[in-house]
């Protein structure tokens, strides 16, 4: 069990002092896909990767609690919002580096503009990448894909992280121990992805590979709710099995709501915001799901989307890493 959160506000004696921007008592529900959640205590946009270990190391030294956001589409934020610094990525850390058979990106990059950037360069492989709405470092952190050999690790070479140590690290894909929606970050909540470099080894015409993507992206508007707020597959398939969606459709949950969180009638691994849901009816109707499709067919749907700070087992980032 995920120890527990004193949602008042950390005491901030001091004030969060970098370069970059810091806003205090930051609304974080327009951040978010699912558009829910409260406000971060302080968001904290650093400039650059000096500006990121300044961060880290006043967090370290006054015991704030840290959490990271990229483009919000994984994640489920609490109504109460997330007390001490939310460091918010995507702003910055737009790298774009090609070199001979080399990409090096930054972590705040979004997937799509990756894949529309590769595709003018003639880069063939990434077309999976445009209808994804999250960043690089989220998607290298849960290997995000579309299906087998179109995963972010399949082209993965390395990444670059901030562990809370201060120290910038280097791993191989290998290393990171990459499956299905899993990687070994999933474990270290607190090592910060700040770049990937890829292996480029595919080339096609730029509007050959222009033209796989809008068919894709096609594809995808047809199998799920592209007019709503949602976070896409709130649960990952189970192994072996049938799809996550397919299980929930048969349990007759299509459609259910909790106030104004609703199982999408689209597509059921899918919880559409009609409105004005909040993360506790989200939260609801997750483990009313849960408990459902347990009963009825012996699964366990695990989570794919991120609670927090529910996820985070000890916010103040001190003891985390010990
Ligand atoms: C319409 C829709 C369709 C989607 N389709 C797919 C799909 O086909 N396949 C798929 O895999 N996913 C899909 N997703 C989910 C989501 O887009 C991916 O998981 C994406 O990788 C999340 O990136 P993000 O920047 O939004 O992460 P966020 O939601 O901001 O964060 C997710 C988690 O990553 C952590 N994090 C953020 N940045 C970093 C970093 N730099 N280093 C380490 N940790 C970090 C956060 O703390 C959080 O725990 C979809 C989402 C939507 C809304």
């Amino acid at each position: 069990m995920p120890k527990s959160i004193n949602y008042m506000d950390v005491g901030l004696n001091h004030s969060l002092a970098i370069r970059g921007q810091v806003y205090d008592n930051h609304p974080l529900a327009p951040l978010t896909t699912w558009k829910i959640g409260g406000s971060a205590q302080v968001l904290a946009v650093p400039r650059d990767l000096d500006d990121l270990f300044e961060v880290f190391r006043q967090a370290q030294t006054y015991e704030w609690p840290l959490f990271f956001l990229g483009r919000g589409s994984n994640l489920l934020i609490a109504d109460r919002g997330l007390p001490g610094i939310t460091l918010h990525l995507a702003p910055t850390f737009k790298e774009l580096k090609l070199e001979g058979d080399r990409l090096r990106v930054g972590a705040g990059v979004s997937l799509p503009r990756l894949a529309h950037y590769l595709a003018v360069q003639g880069v063939a492989g990434f077309e999976f990448l445009a209808g994804i709405p999250g960043t690089v470092g989220a998607a290298v952190r849960l290997n995000a894909g579309t299906g087998p050999g179109q995963e972010i690790g399949a082209h993965l070479r390395q990444v670059t992280l901030v562990t809370p140590r201060l120290q910038l690290v280097t791993l191989t894909a290998a290393e990171l121990n990459l499956s299905y929606r899993h990687s070994r970050l999933l474990n270290f909540p607190h090592w910060l992805v700040v770049a990937a470099e890829f292996y480029l080894d595919e080339t096609a015409p730029p509007e050959k590979i222009q033209a796989r993507i809008s068919e894709l992206l096609r594809q995808r508007q047809a199998k799920s709710p592209v007019n709503s707020s949602n976070c896409g597959s709130v649960f990952k398939n189970p192994p072996g099995g049938r799809p996550a969606g397919w299980l929930i459709e048969q349990a007759g949950l299509k459609g259910l709501r909790y106030g104004d969180a609703q199982v999408s009638a689209h597509h059921a691994n899918f919880i559409i915001n009609l409105g004005n849901a909040t993360a506790a009816q989200v939260k609801a109707l997750i483990a009313h799901i849960q408990e459902t499709v347990g009963k009825l067919f012996g699964v366990t749907l695990e989570r794919e989307i991120v609670i927090l700070p529910d996820d985070i087992l000890a916010p103040a980032l001190t003891p985390a890493i010990k």
